[in-house]
């Protein structure tokens, strides 16, 4: 029996598929390449000297899934496809809306017809919108502020009508908030398309030179010091928060949502602080103006996690900004020769 990683050679697909060959399960990965490389996973199989089967297809195209159904024995699925770019999402919101809840129909139609019945979904903290206070708990009011946080929005809620209709099945609602750091090998890492929103992957490209300055967006928020503060998590971390997720999902049925955070928020500063810290490595930067939508403060109340997972975080920042700056040292042009 094998565990299906539906966009499996993505960021925190490639790192899921490490800890899961490496607590012995067998891994088949179907992705279309559209934000990933093939190369990733050969890497996956590198660091862990096992085999991942993959397979080239769009988790839409249902003749497709079918065909990988039939062919392996699926006893679980954990779904990470999906299209992730908040400015993209706000600029082609159809695209958005198609791709992420037709992909998640189409696998859970499979699913079904199957007889699968155990999911574990990448959603996100973006789901909670502008929390009103922090850490957020899973039961915070629920709000997004663009069409890729509403598409998590509602694959949560088609998932829990479908464990709510069906008793036996199983859902486990991975609610993440920043994902950041890389393997420890420097083998895999996040390797963003085209200009790079998120900070870490900015942060890489001023400290590497490739850009002139990091760009902190706003220094007058009421935070401590005057930047915005998240919750970054290790993607190794969160990668081992699917394993046991997947244990939880074997002994439970019904739907869970779970925060994967480390419960502590760093400001911007904070990470170019830890950066230079952990690396010996510059960060230019330059305060500028506010990012509109920026939301001050938040940061997980992962203590569901620990109770039903008994899943906690070990890296610290340093390790998030020391792993980040491996896979960026050791692959400049990403997984491109
Ligand atoms: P990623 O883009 O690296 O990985 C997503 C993978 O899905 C890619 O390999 C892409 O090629 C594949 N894909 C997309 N649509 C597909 C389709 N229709 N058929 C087959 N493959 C498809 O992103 P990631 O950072 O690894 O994120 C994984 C999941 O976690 C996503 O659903 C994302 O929305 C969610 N998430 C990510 C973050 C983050 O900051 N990275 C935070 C919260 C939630
Ligand atoms: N940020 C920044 N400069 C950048 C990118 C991000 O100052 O080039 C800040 C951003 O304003 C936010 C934090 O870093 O406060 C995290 O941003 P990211 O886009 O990574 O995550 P999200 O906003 O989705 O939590």
């Amino acid at each position: 029996m094998s565990i299906l990683l539906t966009g499996g050679a993505g960021y925190i697909g490639s790192h899921t598929c490490v800890e899961l060959l490496n607590a012995g399960y067998d891994v088949v990965v179907v992705d279309n390449y559209v934000n990933s490389q093939p190369e990733a996973l050969r890497r996956v199989e590198t660091i862990t000297g096992k085999k991942v089967t993959a397979y080239e297809a769009d988790v839409c195209d249902k003749a497709a899934m079918d065909a990988i159904f039939a062919k392996e024995k699926i006893e679980a699925v954990i779904h990470f496809a999906g299209l992730k770019a908040v400015g993209e999402s706000v600029a082609e919101p159809l695209m958005y809306y198609r791709n992420n809840l037709d992909s998640t129909l189409t696998l859970v139609e499979t699913m079904v017809k199957y007889g699968c019945k155990r999911i574990v979904f990448s959603s996100s903290a973006t789901v909670y919108g502008a929390p009103d206070f922090s850490p957020v708990p899973e039961t915070a009011r629920l709000g997004c502020s663009n069409p890729y946080g509403w598409t998590k929005y509602m694959i949560e809620q088609i998932l829990r009508d479908w464990a709510a209709a069906q008793k036996d099945v199983s859902v486990v609602l991975l609610r993440y908030f920043n994902p950041v750091g890389a393997h420890p090998s420097g083998l895999i890492g996040e390797n963003p398309n085209g200009r790079p929103n998120n900070l870490m992957p900015n942060v890489l490209n001023a400290a590497s030179g490739k850009v002139k300055e990091l760009k902190v967006f706003g220094g007058d928020y009421d935070t401590p010091d005057g930047t915005c503060v998240r919750d970054y998590i290790h993607v190794v971390d969160l990668a081992k928060g699917h394993v046991c997720a997947l244990k939880y999902a074997a002994e439970h049925t019904g739907s869970e949502a779970i925060n994967l955070g480390t419960g502590v928020g760093y400001s911007v500063l904070d990470i170019i602080n830890s950066f230079e810290r952990s690396t010996g490595v510059k960060v230019p930067y330059v305060i500028t103006e506010r990012r509109p939508g920026d939301v001050p403060s938040y940061y997980a109340n992962p203590e569901k996690a620990a109770k039903l997972l008994n899943w906690h975080t070990e890296k610290t920042l340093d390790d998030m900004c020391r792993d980040s700056w491996a896979f960026k040292s050791k692959n400049p042009n990403g997984y491109e020769a």
